[in-house]
């Protein structure tokens, strides 16, 4: 029982892989990889007491003990050499979160095969930070649920440097070549915002103008 968001990034974690969810909170997501058959081991990351012990809960809820370990640990630091994690799933934080995740946790991302990442925000910042650091792009989603919408980046390290275009960075290499119903309504919904953003300045701005006109024409009355 999934939401449709953490049930997207299930999906596009390979069958059989070894998994770290960093910030798991309660381990919903690899509980469900897990109680599924898909894969056999997982790390659930907290960072925070709190939604560490929702961790704990939830796996001892289900007796997941022999194949989910939950680690309070900042960031890419709950993963350990023996582990032998092949795949990283970071969920629900902002883009610029994720990428200071994997930025301060680079020498853990040496054996990690594929990163399934689900921004909340700040989408174009994490792909930068993909970019500059030699990870492709493999596939892209974008879905709504509770009239949220959410963009998973999937990304992969590669050989060669790849290069995106600022804009594709901004909306996706993957999603531009599919625009749907879903990428229509988010940047829809953006333009709306900007737009009513843009009114509000304009409408802030018009008093102050016309009062300093207003003044100007009768203080040239004042002899
Ligand atoms: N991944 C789950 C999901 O998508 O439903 C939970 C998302 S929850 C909004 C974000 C979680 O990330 C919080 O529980 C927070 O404590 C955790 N978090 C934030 N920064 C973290 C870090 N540096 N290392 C580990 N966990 C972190």
């Amino acid at each position: 029982h999934l939401s449709a968001r953490l049930a997207c990034v299930a999906s596009l974690v390979p069958a059989g892989a070894r998994v770290a969810d960093i910030g798991s909170d309660h381990a919903y997501l690899p509980a469900a990889l897990v109680l599924d058959g898909k894969i056999n081991f997982a790390i659930a990351g907290e960072v925070v007491k709190g939604p560490y012990e929702n961790a704990v809960h939830e796996i001892k809820a289900h007796q997941l003990e022999n194949k989910i370990v939950p680690r309070l640990a900042d960031g890419l630091a709950a993963i350990r050499t023996a582990d032998n994690i092949d795949t990283i799933t970071i969920a629900g934080m902002g883009g610029s979160l994720i990428a200071s995740i994997l930025e301060k946790g680079k020498d853990k991302l040496k054996g990690i095969k594929r990163l399934v990442l689900q921004p909340n925000v700040g989408e174009s910042q994490l792909r930068k930070w993909l970019m500059d650091n030699r990870y492709q792009i493999m596939t892209e989603r974008i879905i709504e649920e509770d009239n949220h919408i959410y963009e998973i980046i999937v990304a992969e390290p590669s050989i060669v440097p790849f290069r995106y275009s600022q804009y594709e960075l901004d909306f996706g290499p993957f999603l531009l070549e599919n625009k749907g119903p879903v990428f229509n309504k988010k940047w829809q919904e953006y333009i709306q915002r900007e737009t009513h953003v843009i009114k509000q300045m304009q409408q802030a701005q018009q008093p102050p103008v016309q009062k300093i006109n207003e003044l100007n024409q009768v203080l040239l009355e004042v002899k």
